[in-house]
């Protein structure tokens, strides 16, 4: 069987073309096919579109969420639910083409790959958004460490083992791309070219979009930290090289310490303190998070 998991958070507009493309694409593959969409809180007609088209298509399954959990944690559930020995992530608005996937599962079988990825190679707009992924994925690349981490997102076809390994890292946090490459397995790219949404408003706002990149950066990679102690050693070196010149400059007898030095390094070391603490009390929140061990979501209702 073949699990399709699909958010979606507000996508009325899109959600009937997104089935029927989805099942279009598994038309001639001959096997069971479930796509389950997770309706992460949709506040429009998503669920009622879903349930229609349940009607007509008996292998939609439908997991409503309590409430808006982000589409990190709907996709989470839907992991979490899918039964098929071959398991896809696809994003609800079309800007990752369904018809991919019929390929993905071929490699998977004819292939020694576990997982298949969808590697973006051209990014349509240059807004400031699509800047901002970029960058981040450049940077993520180099924080994290993780080797052949690319341009990658949630688009991907794994095997069933693939799946349970990403759902039993049970971190509160989760960035599911960088997860995956975590878990290991052998790793196949696609290169594809990611379309425009299809129809509808983006869903990750650029503040959405930010705190993703936050976790990603923060529980991937210790950099942060890192940074603290390189500039508070840096801080050192300079003060330590001020003192000899105040020791000096007192000595032969020239250029009184003034006002303006003290200020500025007392603002700096004030600045610098502050700046790292905020790090060191992320790293803090983040464990107190972690303890917590509240689930990463509701679930209201599941439609089979
Ligand atoms: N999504 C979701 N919950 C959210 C935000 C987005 O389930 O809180 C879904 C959304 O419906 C879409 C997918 O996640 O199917 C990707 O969202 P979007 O297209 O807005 O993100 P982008 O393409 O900008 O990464
Ligand atoms: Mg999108």
């Amino acid at each position: 069987m073949i699990s399709v998991i699909t958010p979606a958070y507000n996508e009325e507009l899109v959600v009937k073309e997104l089935i029927g493309r989805i099942m279009g694409a598994f038309q001639d593959v001959g096997e069971a096919l479930e796509v389950i969409c997770v309706d992460d809180g949709s506040t429009d007609n998503t669920f009622p579109v879903l349930l229609d088209l349940k009607k007509q298509y008996q292998q939609i399954k439908i997991i409503s969420l309590s409430r808006n959990f982000g589409h990190q944690a709907a996709y989470s559930a839907g992991l979490a639910y899918a039964k098929g020995d071959y398991i896809a992530m696809l994003d609800g608005d079309l800007q990752d083409p369904p018809e991919l996937l019929p390929g993905f599962l071929n490699t998977l079988k004819e292939k020694e790959y576990d997982l298949v990825t969808g590697r973006r190679i051209k990014m349509p707009e240059r807004s400031g958004k699509k800047l901002f992924t970029r960058l981040f994925h450049k940077l993520f690349k180099k924080l994290s460490g993780i080797q052949g981490i690319e341009n990658e997102g949630n688009f991907c076809m794994m095997k069933r083992q693939v799946a349970l390994s990403i759902n039993s890292m049970q971190e509160k946090n989760r960035y599911i791309p960088g997860l995956r490459v975590f878990a290991g397995f052998r790793n196949y790219y696609v290169d594809y070219e990611r379309n425009e949404r299809a129809r509808g408003e983006n869903k990750m706002s650029f503040s959405k979009l930010f705190l993703l990149a936050l976790d990603a950066i923060f529980s991937f990679s210790k950099w942060p930290v890192k940074l603290c102690l390189y500039l508070g050693l840096v801080g050192l070196v300079t003060v330590f090289g001020a003192v000899i010149y105040i020791v000096l400059s007192k000595l032969l007898g020239f250029a009184p310490l003034g006002w303006s030095s003290t200020m500025i390094s007392l603002y700096f070391l004030g600045a610098v303190q502050l700046t790292f603490l905020g790090v060191i009390g992320e790293y803090v929140y983040r464990i107190y998070k972690e303890t917590q061990n509240r689930p990463l979501y509701f679930i209201k209702e599941i439609v089979e």
